[in-house]
């Protein structure tokens, strides 16, 4: 059994112990050390990485009683016998304020909300608690915050200490331990105990600042995620520099970024109906022009245009002014950026098939496409014989 002394001394960084073996993980070396200040992975916590001999420790497991620091593949292990250890201590404390900030936010809930935590996740980004209960709102979560920041600035002292059974019972824990025997209660002075085999920091003050960041439902739990310490710090600096940039963009300050943004939606939103109109408007009077240069077709006239700019959409639109005037045949074209799109319509009095007769010009042309009896679009044609394809489609009119 490797000793794991992380348990006593979470703020320990370099020791020395016994390398006692060598084995393997999936092709990397991994030691077994008499002893061990390397973190694995357990109770959500991320394990450690660092350096064992000066070699790279990107790993740290359990096996049957081991714990495995797993080197890079390619690494030659050290020689048996003593062996330097030193872990990444800014990764080390980060987890250290994440997991302590958890304890302490998951008690707050408890007390400020009643929602009891059933699982927690500490990710490489944000950390997450789920909560047994329905969707909190703004002012609970404001409240939340509030509150676990007055315990940070209160300093409560953080320790751990083994307790067994009997003593377990006169304990206020949050939830009942998964293990039985000898517990680690990590304990947030006269405030929180909980059963926990992680690395926590001296006191709440060590936490640094908590931000929940956001809540989202899933089966049935409330997940809130969170950010401590100096994560809360990066992701302030991060956001109020979003917010500078923003307000300048406005030339206002960042209070008005919200307001001014707001407006400016809306704003956009009546441009857009504007040139809707406006377009619709452009494209009565090009639908005149084009009937008014129409072909005939006996009772008939026929419109053939092929355009290498225009979007479909507009072509969609047009074909649908044109099929409003009585006895007419639109047969239209786009080639723009590179793709080209047929829109065949008529009017209601004319008894001819756009369907069909899109399917038969585009099938000539190697392309697809098809529609109802009065409006029918396609494409998959090269644009170099779009206007050959309308000159098939007119003459197959007659
Ligand atoms: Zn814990």
């Amino acid at each position: 059994m490797t000793i794991r002394r992380y348990y006593d001394d979470a703020y320990c960084t370099s020791f020395d112990a016994t390398l006692l073996a060598v084995t393997e993980v999936q092709g990397q070396p991994a030691l077994v050390l008499d002893a061990t200040y390397f973190y694995l992975t357990s109770g959500g916590q991320p394990h450690d990485l660092g350096t064992l001999g000066g070699c790279a420790v990107t790993d740290v497991i359990a096996q049957d009683g081991q714990i495995l620091h797993v080197l890079a593949a390619g690494e030659s292990a050290p020689p048996l016998g003593p062996v330097h250890g030193v872990i990444d201590w800014p990764r080390r404390f980060d987890h250290m304020q994440q997991h302590s900030g958890q304890h302490l936010l998951s008690q707050v809930f408890v007390r400020e909300t009643g929602c009891e935590t059933v699982s927690v996740h500490f990710g490489a980004q944000e950390s997450t608690l789920d909560l047994e209960c329905a969707t909190l709102s703004a002012a609970q979560l404001a409240r939340v915050e509030q509150v676990a920041n007055d315990l940070v600035a209160a300093a409560l002292p953080i320790t751990a200490t083994l307790v067994d059974e009997a003593a377990l019972a006169t304990l206020p824990l949050r939830r009942p331990p998964a293990v039985r025997g000898q517990i680690r209660i990590v304990e947030i002075q006269a405030f929180d105990y909980s059963a926990c085999g992680g690395t926590h920091v001296r006191n709440t003050a060590e936490i640094g600042p908590i931000k929940l960041l956001r809540q989202e439902r899933r089966r049935g739990q409330t997940r809130v995620s969170f950010l401590c310490g100096k994560r809360a710090i990066a992701d302030y600096m991060r956001k109020h520099e979003l917010l500078v940039q923003a307000a300048a963009h406005y030339s206002t300050d960042v209070e008005q970024v919200p307001d001014l943004m707001g407006r400016a939606v809306e704003q956009i939103k009546a441009y857009q109906r504007q040139v809707e109109e406006l377009t619709t408007q452009l494209l009565r009077y090009e639908a005149a022009e084009l009937l008014a240069a129409a072909q005939p077709l006996g009772d008939w006239r026929v419109v053939v245009r092929c355009w290498d700019d225009r979007p479909a959409d507009t072509l969609k639109t047009l074909a649908t002014l044109l099929q409003a005037a009585p006895g007419t045949i639109a047969l239209l074209a786009t080639t723009a950026g590179d793709k080209t799109t047929l829109v065949f319509a008529r009017s209601a009095d004319v008894d001819r098939h756009m369907g069909n007769l899109l399917r038969a010009t585009l099938q000539a042309f190697g392309g697809g496409g098809g529609g109802r009896p009065e409006l029918a679009q396609g494409g998959g044609i090269p644009p170099a014989q779009a206007a050959a394809a309308l000159d098939h489609a007119r003459a197959g009119l007659g």
